[in-house]
């Protein structure tokens, strides 16, 4: 099999260049991709149903017989329709397509064919209109219905898969030894790739996908297993003062009891055990993360060893430097900061302070885990809004030391068989309580038509003093959209905001500008800010009291609760409203559940429900390779395979190298694919 992922596609009959490229374009490049390319869903053709006992609507199989001439007229309208009758034992249905010339030549009168469709009901009899339809005996089994993109049928899928198929070689590597295979009752990877794609009956396919599913998810533990491989290991970094109070001393407002209890986790993880710390904390929006984040870097510091804050974005790592510059402004700490956008030299002249050692603390974006970035002694390693990294970016901060500590925040709850994937060994501290004094935010939801009435009401909160987010129309993530991003804020301007300071912000500005832009909105000389959603995390003006956001129904609900965790800061009353023109009652539904809850737990919940757990991180943010067949969700298989996982790696020498070979050779194709290169 493994040869196959070799074989461009382009060498399969019948696929040409520009098939290829329809293929490449969702994906698939070589024979062995096509391979793996399973069907979305299943049309039975296996249950065939009297015409007599079909119901209105209802898509049907029926086996019916051609019982009158198959004559094609022009209609006024200039098109095709091709019309006749059929019949069974138990009645008579009347069969319809449009422009097709070629039907006539397809079916003949007198002959019995399966026809799969929907029917409708009348007055006068029965109808299908464009069945889909194939002789007897040629397809009674389950008919694969594949994705698919324009100029790519499913017919030619299909054709391409069979074809595919049969140069499956005459004996197959199966990437599940077979002694696992035995024990937990999984078919073979022949049968299952047969019957993932043409299963006779509904059984074969279940025996099928339960194999394929089980077979992912052990090779996404194993690659997990691969990348944490540092569980437990033995620290030589203690602390050997407890600075926890001193640090209390420095900050303007009193912890909350959660807040405080994260940071003795965190303290007693770090003087107690002989195992580096690995801790999550999590905690919603503005339940104050970053203090214990600050705690634990003071402590770590006073105790004569470097730290490093790592953000996902340039605004929040520049946010971060400084509040904590401010916050230890009189205590003897070298701060930094480090980001892509700094000029080479800069860049340059902080990575040689980190690594001489004269830098304590570092605060920074991906550019921390750069090759180039060498510490003297890194004692911990913290990364912020942990959800937006890789688990790769996790392992490579903390390869910077020798075993160093590791902390994690993130504000998004994510579910519990989600996070033993993502987080499996971590230890969990939760920040279930937010600051004393903070108001609920009130959230609406409204549609264009009122977004005068809107911006109205946002100039009253701007004459009392406040200040507004507005999240603009989303386009895609791209260059469009940051030409979306000015034109609407230049709208605004000119129309409901002419007489008001409004500033730009997008995720493609330098960072001198965004720099610039925010501090403007932070000291107020701004008083709307109108964004991409590059403030969704951490931006903190108390002073803004509006978040308005368009086009609400393209976010997530989680993503919507992190926007709006931007508002609600301060002392004064805030608002979120929620632009969306979709009426579509789901959708209603959905952003109907953040005006009725401000919990993120809860929230995060709902999301899950109603998203389901591919979308739930948005794109691709759990930074774990995507999934072909298996689901996150899917609590019953993914304790099956944790057992598998966990047999693996335990009875290794049950398993002959070849075994081993075949399976890490997944691992690795899984965990690189679509350039991921997660394992390099
Ligand atoms: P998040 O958990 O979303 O990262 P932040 O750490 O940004 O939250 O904190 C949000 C705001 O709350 C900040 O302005 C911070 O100074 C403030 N804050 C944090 N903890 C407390 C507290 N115990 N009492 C009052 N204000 C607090
Ligand atoms: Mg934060």
């Amino acid at each position: 099999m493994g040869s196959l992922y070799a074989v461009n596609i382009e060498t399969l009959n019948g696929i040409g260049k520009k098939r290829a490229e329809l293929f490449n374009k969702m994906g698939i490049f070589s024979v062995g991709d096509l391979i793996e390319f399973y069907p979305r869903r299943y049309e039975n053709w296996s249950v065939i149903t009297p015409l007599e006992e079909t119901e209105d609507n209802q898509t049907v199989c029926i086996q019916a017989t051609v019982s009158s001439h198959i004559s094609s007229v022009r209609t006024k309208g200039g098109r095709l329709l091709t019309k006749f009758s059929a019949f069974d034992d138990t009645g008579a249905v009347e069969i319809i397509y449009f422009n097709n010339k070629y039907i006539d030549t397809m079916l003949s009168y007198g002959a019995t064919y399966l026809f799969y469709g929907k029917i409708n009901r009348t007055m006068t009899g029965c109808q299908m209109i464009s069945p889909m339809f194939s002789k007897i005996g040629n397809s009674n089994g389950m008919h694969p219905i594949y994705k698919q993109t324009n100029g790519l049928q499913n017919r030619v899928i299909e054709n391409a898969v069979k074809t595919a198929i049969s140069m499956l070689p005459q004996v197959i590597n199966d990437p599940l030894p077979e002694i696992i295979r035995k024990k937990f009752s999984l078919c073979d990877y022949e049968f299952a790739i047969k019957n993932i794609h043409f299963p006779k009956t509904e059984d074969d396919l279940q025996m099928a996908r339960k194999r394929l599913i089980c077979q992912e998810l052990l090779i996404l533990m194993l690659g997990m297993n691969n990348l944490k491989n540092r569980d437990k290991k033995e620290t030589s970094l203690k602390l050997k003062k407890d600075y926890t109070e001193e640090f209390y001393s420095l900050l303007p407002y009193t912890l909350t009891n959660a807040q405080k209890k994260a940071i003795k986790a965190c303290v007693d993880d770090m003087t107690l055990n002989s195992c580096s710390m690995n801790r999550l904390v999590q905690g919603d929006v503005g339940s104050g993360k970053t203090a214990v984040a600050a705690a634990v870097c003071y402590n770590a510091v006073k105790n004569g060893w470097q730290a490093a804050f790592m953000a996902p974005t340039e605004i929040l790592a520049e946010q971060h430097y400084q509040s904590l510059s401010k916050l230890f402004k009189d205590e003897n700490i070298t701060i930094d900061l480090l980001t892509g956008s700094q000029t080479p030299s800069q860049k340059k002249k902080v990575r040689e302070g980190i690594a001489s050692g004269e830098t304590d603390l570092i605060i920074g974006t991906h550019a921390l885990i750069t090759d180039k970035t060498e510490f003297k002694n890194l004692g911990i390693a913290i990364t912020d809004e942990q959800h937006r990294f890789g688990v790769a970016q996790r392992a490579k901060l903390l390869s910077k030391g020798k075993n160093p500590h590791l902390l994690v925040m993130s504000a998004t709850p994510i579910p519990r068989t989600l996070g033993l994937i993502i987080y499996g060994d971590l230890d969990i501290s939760i920040i279930d309580e937010l600051p004393p004094g903070r108001q609920k935010v009130d959230t609406l939801l409204i549609n264009g038509q009122i977004r005068r009435r809107a911006c109205n009401f946002i100039k009253e909160q701007i004459k009392n003093g406040n200040q507004a987010y507005i999240v603009c129309p989303l386009v895609s993530e791209s260059e469009a959209d940051l030409a979306a991003a000015e034109e609407y804020a230049a709208e605004l301007m000119l129309k409901e905001f002419s007489d008001i300071g409004v500033g730009v912000l997008h995720g493609k500005m330098k960072a001198s500008e965004k720099d610039a832009v925010m501090k403007k909105f932070e000291k107020g000389e701004l008083s709307v800010l109108v964004s991409t959603t590059v403030i969704e995390v951490g931006v903190n003006v108390p002073n803004a009291t509006v978040m308005m956001i368009e086009n609400a129904e393209m976010f997530g609900l989680s993503q919507l609760h992190q926007l709006r965790g931007r508002v609600g800061r301060g002392k004064n009353k805030s608002y979120c409203i929620l632009v969306s023109d979709n009426g579509n009652p789901d959708t209603v539904n959905r952003l109907k559940t953040l005006c009725k809850t401000n919990n993120g737990f809860e929230i995060a919940d709902a999301d899950l429900l109603q998203r389901g757990p591919g979308d739930f991180f948005g794109e691709r943010q759990h930074g774990l390779p995507q999934l072909t067949i298996a689901d996150f969700a899917d609590k019953i298989n993914l304790e099956i395979s944790k057992e598998m996982c966990n047999y693996f790696i335990e009875n290794q020498d049950e398993f002959s190298e070849k075994e081993i070979n075949t399976l890490n050779a997944c691992v690795k194709r899984l965990f690189n694919k679509g350039g991921n290169n997660i394992m390099n």
